[in-house]
């Protein structure tokens, strides 16, 4: 069982309404059982919504309250992305789930770059806040760009 960020998928959650579908995600579906999860929808947040970026830290520190994610109108909606994180932990454990194959550089989902709070499409290093907790529990994340994915495709 391997969580997938369910915009990787082609789901349509991501904020502005569309989807990141992965050719590798879906090549890995086919030798997987994965689990579909959006942490910003299982925090509450609706779609589409405003672009959020963490600042003043990364997923880590969101979740130990000492930095923010702060929408792209400054509402901070950190408390949503904690939730979000939380429940998709829940997930994890409910079923399972050793591994994860998460969007790279979302504030949630990314995994050792996430966009850097600018919303200027710049990176800085650290993980989502998702990622953090999964980490912070033992569980091995990856992206969609990682060369084990990517390899899927290849072969
Ligand atoms: S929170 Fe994760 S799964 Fe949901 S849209 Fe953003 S990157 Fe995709």
């Amino acid at each position: 069982m391997i969580l997938v960020s369910a915009c990787l998928m082609g789901v349509d959650c991501k904020y502005n309404g569309k989807n990141n579908k992965s050719l590798e995600i879906l090549e890995l579906m086919k030798h997987k059982q994965v689990i579909p999860v959006c942490p910003e929808q299982l925090g509450g947040l609706t779609t589409p919504r405003l672009a959020a970026e963490i600042q003043g830290g990364e997923g880590k520190d969101v979740l130990s309250k000492k930095a923010k994610v702060l929408r792209k109108d400054g509402a901070d909606i950190s408390e949503a992305f904690i939730k979000g994180a939380e429940e998709t932990l829940k997930i994890a454990e409910s079923m399972g789930a050793k591994s994860a194959v998460l969007k790279a550089r979302s504030p949630s989902c990314g995994t050792g770059e996430i966009y850097d709070g600018t919303f200027k499409g710049k990176i800085a290093k650290g993980d989502g806040v998702t990622t953090a907790l999964l980490k912070m529990k033992g569980i091995q994340v990856l992206t969609e760009e990682s060369d084990i994915i990517i390899a899927l495709t290849n072969r």
